[in-house]
């Protein structure tokens, strides 16, 4: 956090946080329920969101590359790095603060070589990103490995396609043919796709932060609420224009609030005319473009809203992604850093 206050802030609802994934765990049944904190913990900030699953009861968390893992060493948590291993990950993932879910035939032999203990793996059951092909592993390719997770991922867990099936019947037929642990295949809209795809081990991310992928997780709850401070409040005349392009026009005298908020903290154009705010019980439109930094809101319904005065901007997810055009995911990892990350 910076030395300054910042004019913007995100409020983070710790315990909706916990009873997102204690839904998730219990919807996973038998299976063990981890956590994705890449991208900085979906833009929430990876450090204190796995704190706070850690001690919940999550044992099991999932970055993206080695510098996210080392942010985490502190938490002395199991880490797993799903982008695996390059040459120049070697010192990292040989000093054991995480491990690698190794991807390809190269990365695979890059670990045996170097001796590496425990390791996941990949496979890839038909989105071709990444991992290695069941055929690899049924022709040796992960014969000597130490594996504790034995994984793939679903390609399109957020609709009903018959894909869904055959990529959980590929991971199903690889059950005894390797030493791994654990298998694991389902992330946050795997899990609403039901017992079959929990297998051992379930790795959401979206719908910890309030992401609904699908119906069967519409008990999730919303964890982050953008705020700003009104910087200037004005009265426009009817036939003024409001910011950039002069897109809005008055037609009638109009209350305005200029506040600190704008696409470069994630609040994106997507938005113009179409997002609200709320002061108290009252709804303020989006007014015009979202510029970089400000916003303009209506604020005829806050007649006592003034310079300094915070407003909570409406970021339902499901709701927020569908008026802006922006993914959930989007919305989330495109929190930026100037907010202070307030937790309640
Ligand atoms: C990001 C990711 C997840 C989590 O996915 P969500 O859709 O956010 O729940 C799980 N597994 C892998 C391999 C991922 O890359």
């Amino acid at each position: 956090m910076t030395p300054f206050a910042s004019p913007h802030r995100l409020r983070l609802d710790g315990n909706a946080l916990v009873a997102n994934w204690r839904l998730l765990d219990a919807m996973s049944g038998p299976a063990a329920c981890g956590a994705a904190v890449k991208a900085d913990g979906y833009g929430l900030g990876a450090t204190a969101v796995a704190e706070r699953l850690a001690a919940a009861g999550c044992r099991d968390f999932f970055v993206a590359t080695w510098a996210e893992a080392a942010a985490l060493a502190p938490l002395t948590l199991p880490v797993a790095v799903l982008h695996g291993v390059r040459a120049e990950d070697m010192a990292a993932a040989l000093a054991g603060f995480a491990r690698p879910v190794l991807n390809t035939a190269a990365q695979i032999a890059r670990w045996r070589d170097s001796g590496g203990g425990w390791c996941d793996v990949m496979i890839d059951t038909g989105m071709n990103r990444l991992g290695v092909s069941v055929e690899q592993v049924c022709a040796g390719l992960l014969d000597g490995l130490t594996i504790d997770t034995l994984m793939s991922h679903l390609a399109c867990a957020d609709s009903d396609e018959a894909m869904n099936r055959r990529q959980r019947d590929a991971l199903a037929g690889l059950a005894g043919r390797t030493n791994a642990r654990r298998l694991s295949l389902a992330n946050s809209a795997g899990i609403g796709l039901g017992g079959d795809y929990a297998f051992d081990l379930t790795r959401p991310g979206l719908a910890l932060y309030g992401g609904v992928p699908r119906a069967e997780l519409a008990g999730i709850a919303q964890v982050v609420t953008p705020q700003a401070q009104v910087l200037q409040r004005r009265r426009v005349a009817a036939g003024d224009t409001v910011g950039y392009n002069a897109t809005w026009r008055a037609v009638r005298d109009t209350d305005v609030a200029i506040v600190n908020l704008g696409y470069a903290d994630g609040y994106f154009r997507g938005f113009s005319d179409r997002g609200t705010a709320r002061v108290g019980g009252s709804a303020l439109p989006v007014l015009g473009r979202v510029s970089m930094d400000l916003i303009a809101l209506d604020v005829g319904a806050a007649p006592g809203l003034g310079e300094g005065d915070w407003v909570a901007f409406d970021f339902a997810l499901p709701a927020a992604a569908a008026l802006s055009g922006m993914s959930q995911y989007e919305l989330l990892t495109g929190l930026g850093a100037r907010y202070d990350r307030i937790w309640a």
